[in-house]
């Protein structure tokens, strides 16, 4: 069969890291081993009925089966002005600053080439979400990582951004609770980063993913309730984590109307929007007591303290997260990398963990850990790497 070369674009995408420990875990699956897999982060429970139930009767509203309106259902940017307003106390102008997505990712790829032209600099947070580095690259633009460190609780250091780097980046990603570390962002943190961000005329893009799971009683806080944040960037919100619909393809973009109306004008020319039923739905979940939510939340913090405990118990010195359902744990001494060690805990305990370098190289000496199991498969998790004497 002819091969038809793929394009300069498609060769210099980032390589998916994590495909080849899906490739390695497979092999262990095949040989027929229990593999309790912590490496993932898929929602593990299923979408709230009172959400399946507005779907299923959406689905056979006739109006739906047509085109959906090009940028989106009016209904549920009204639900996400309602959202916000209820939740955060902030105000969003329906028609002007929401733009509906297929999931976050989608936006999260979208907006860089909304506001980028090739070469320019982009600064994104290192450990990050791997499909930041996607969209820069589709953008051809270029990016300069903000290194998070545990000195400074996983949240950027602007002092140490050198001044030429500051006038050159045109945007920064946030991501707060954070994957991969579990950390939260503080009221002082985001005012920081409206100050920096107006003073080097650089757009804000805060991936708010992981806003409905905070424990502690810390509830987590918007980017948009920071004075200033609206007129300096926008938030990408999900459906996909706080209502387990990570299948539906559902989340929307807030704040700055200039990047919704790019967003909103990109879209335009890839997509018609998702389909009315799903947003029907997504407008239910928004409007809906949020029970549910609250009910995962506690579900994670329930898991998250029984994983914190019974490392600690094995004398593994790990911190709990204050966020997000993932776990960011130190590497022993004894293992050369993230990546050495998380092949070990495959092998020998049929464990998976992601190693922290697919993340970013300052992700390298850590593990992520999901709360996405049970109670019980999680004591078994430590049980099997009590086993090894590791500590
Ligand atoms: N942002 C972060 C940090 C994530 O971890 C994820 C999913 O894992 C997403 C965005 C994208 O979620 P979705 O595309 O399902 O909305």
């Amino acid at each position: 069969m002819k091969i038809f070369e793929q394009s300069h674009l498609l060769n210099n995408l980032p390589k998916q890291f994590f495909a080849s420990l899906v490739g390695k875990v497979n092999t262990i699956v095949e040989q027929g081993h229990d593999v309790i897999n912590l490496g993932q982060g898929n929602p593990d429970q299923p979408t709230p009925e009172h959400i399946v139930k507005a779907m299923q009767e959406a689905v056979a509203n006739p109006t739906f089966h047509k085109y959906s309106p090009f940028r989106g259902q009016a209904f549920l940017k009204e639900a996400v002005a309602t959202f916000y307003k209820r939740e955060y106390g902030v105000e969003i102008d329906p028609t002007k600053e929401v733009c509906i997505l297929f999931g976050g990712k989608a936006g999260l790829v979208e907006v860089p080439q909304c506001l980028l032209n090739p070469g320019d600099l982009v600064l994104v947070p290192d450990p990050g979400y791997p499909d930041y580095w996607s969209g820069v690259e589709l953008a051809r633009a270029k990016m300069e990582k903000m290194p998070l460190l545990s000195e400074n609780a996983f949240l950027p250091d602007y002092k140490n951004i050198p001044n030429e780097t500051k006038q050159q980046a045109k945007m920064m990603l946030l991501n707060y609770p954070n994957n991969p570390t579990g950390a939260t962002a503080t009221k002082e943190f985001f005012e920081e980063t409206v100050t920096f961000t107006k003073e080097n005329d650089i757009c804000v893009v805060h991936d708010f993913a992981y806003g409905a799971i905070g424990f502690d009683g810390k509830r987590p806080i918007s980017f948009l309730q920071t004075k200033g944040a609206k007129e300096n960037g926008i938030e990408i919100y999900t459906f996909s984590k706080s209502y387990n619909m990570a299948g539906w393809r559902i989340g929307f973009a807030v704040g700055n109307p200039s990047v919704i109306e790019s967003l909103n004008l990109l879209q335009d020319h890839m997509y018609v929007s998702v389909f009315s039923a799903i947003q029907e739905a997504a407008a239910h979940a928004l409007l809906s007591p949020q029970t549910c939510v609250n009910e995962l939340n506690a579900l994670y913090e329930t898991r998250r303290n029984v994983l914190i405990h019974a490392f600690k118990e094995i004398g593994w010195d790990v911190t709990a997260p204050s966020g997000s359902f993932f776990a960011w744990l130190p590497v022993p001494p004894q293992f050369t990398s993230s990546e050495a060690f998380s092949d070990y805990l495959l092998e020998e305990a049929h464990v998976v963990v992601a190693p922290g370098v697919g993340f970013g190289e300052y992700g390298e000496g850590y593990v992520r850990v999901g709360l996405l199991t049970s109670e019980e498969r999680l004591k078994e998790a430590a049980n099997r790497i009590k086993a090894l004497n590791l500590f």
